[in-house]
């Protein structure tokens, strides 16, 4: 429309031009006429016209010559320019367009976004934003976005803060966010720097409202405590009874029947051991697992269970290596060390083939006790490296040739670890051998 309008405009403008160029040509070539006709002008052959009648001639013919070029040259700098601005005004309205288009996005996204300033205050709640606060704008714009967590999540705050301000994004950290009215609201938070016009960065924060899950997931977490340490008590009993039973104080039983109670008492145990870890597994979920820090020797406590698992250890001809420390008692809760190299070794034998080597070193690294478990068994295929840590996870070659396992353990030692502030980690090669690096401060 506008370009239309433009070319218009530089239409006229052209007639304009040649009306006023048709007119000067047609006053100069009359008075060279009327010159004509008064005599003072003869037309003759070139040669005998005289010099000055060729001049007037000439230059009324450059004089038509000039202003064609002059009505043209302005013409077209006229049109150019035109066509610029009008080029310019369709930029602008695009991006104008596309501004409101975004800001209508950001607006009426389902997801809750804020804009932070480099300080850290609330700009630009959203309106999904305002519903998970429960709140007007008023109340949220230009507030220190702490004093929307509760103080347990300062400190991790304070982190996500300072990364941002080095320009550095945060992605899915949980955390949970504190309403007027006192309720929480869990939510995954991720923060991304954006430039602003001034020097000072902005952050787009989102936060993804996931407290039905989470209570969904603790609900699911309550209900499997409830049922293993319902479990506990009628296996308990079976353990009991078969042992019994298996020692003969009850009479004697025939080959075959001793044969089949210790079936049934194996089996028990291996069910005892489940309900074991699905408590476990669902104490440390649901952050109840009270800590009981106590003076342990750690030795003693790898030992014991390098004894417990003597059994399979004799059964595959494993070779045993132990490298230990002079280690000071540790201050640790006894329980949760246990689970830790409990899980790492029994991996260990069950991983290694017969005739396989399982080293355990327990050493102190500065402040830290460090526990490595490094066996020459299967290995861990790559592709697997990052999910071995997950919830049920087994790997695809554990999966074929070890039916014996639930993927539970290393979720365990995760979890444990998180508990005591340390840390896990593990090198392998498939086929070769892993080797597990647990590190806990003294
Ligand atoms: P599982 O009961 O299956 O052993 P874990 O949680 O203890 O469960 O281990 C998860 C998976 O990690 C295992 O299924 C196996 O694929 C792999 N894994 C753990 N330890 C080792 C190891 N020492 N060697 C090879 N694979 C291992």
């Amino acid at each position: 429309m506008e370009e239309q309008k433009a070319v218009n405009t530089s239409v006229v403008f052209a007639l304009l031009a040649l009306a006023f160029l048709g007119t000067l040509l047609f006053v100069g070539w009359s008075s060279f006429l009327v010159f004509l006709d008064s005599g003072d002008i003869t037309v003759l052959p070139f040669s005998k016209v005289s010099l000055e009648e060729t001049l007037l001639s000439w230059l009324l013919y450059a004089t038509g010559a000039l202003v064609v070029a002059v009505t043209l040259i302005i013409y077209l700098s006229i049109a150019a320019r035109e066509r610029a601005q009008h080029i310019a005004n369709r930029m602008l309205r695009d991006a104008l367009a596309s501004q409101q288009m975004l800001l209508q996005l950001f607006q009426e996204s389902p997801i809750p976004y804020l804009l932070i300033s480099y300080e850290g205050k609330i700009q630009m709640p959203n309106k999904a934003a305002l519903r998970l606060f429960d709140t007007v704008a008023e109340e949220l714009e230009d507030k220190k976005i702490y004093s929307f967590f509760p103080k347990e999540n300062h400190e991790h705050i304070d982190i996500l803060l300072s990364r941002f301000q080095s320009n550095v994004a945060s992605h899915e950290e949980e955390l949970f966010i504190e309403r007027e009215d006192g309720t929480r609201r869990y939510v995954i938070l991720s923060i991304f720097p954006v430039q602003s016009k001034e020097s000072k960065r902005n952050g787009l924060m989102s936060l993804v409202d996931i407290t039905e899950r989470e209570e969904v997931e603790r609900a699911k977490t309550e209900f499997v405590s409830l049922a293993s340490h319902q479990l506990r008590t009628p296996l308990s009993a079976i353990k009991w009874y078969t042992e019994l039973l298996i020692s003969g104080d009850f009479g004697e039983l025939q080959p075959r029947q001793v044969k089949y109670v210790e079936k049934v008492h194996e089996s028990n145990e291996r069910m005892i051991e489940l309900v074991n870890t699905l408590l476990n597994v669902s104490r440390l979920e649901l952050g109840t697992f009270m800590v009981d820090r106590k003076p342990v020797v750690i030795i003693d406590v790898a030992e014991n269970i390098l004894e417990e698992l003597k059994g399979k250890i004799n059964a595959k001809k494993i070779i045993i290596g132990r490298q230990y420390s002079q280690l000071p008692t540790m201050n640790t809760d006894p329980k949760l060390l246990r689970m830790i190299l409990q899980n790492l070794l029994s991996n260990a034998v069950k991983y290694t083939p017969e005739g396989g080597r399982v080293n355990l070193a327990l050493q102190l690294q500065g402040s830290k006790l460090e526990i490595v478990v490094t066996d020459t068994g299967m290995g861990i295929p790559k592709k697997e490296h990052d999910l071995i840590f997950t919830k049920l996870y087994r790997a695809e070659n554990a999966r074929e040739l070890i039916s014996d396992g639930n993927g539970l353990g290393l979720y365990i030692v995760k979890a444990v670890m998180e508990v005591l502030e340390g840390s896990v980690s593990f090198v392998s090669e498939e086929g070769r051998g892993t080797t597990f690096t647990a590190t806990l401060p003294f």
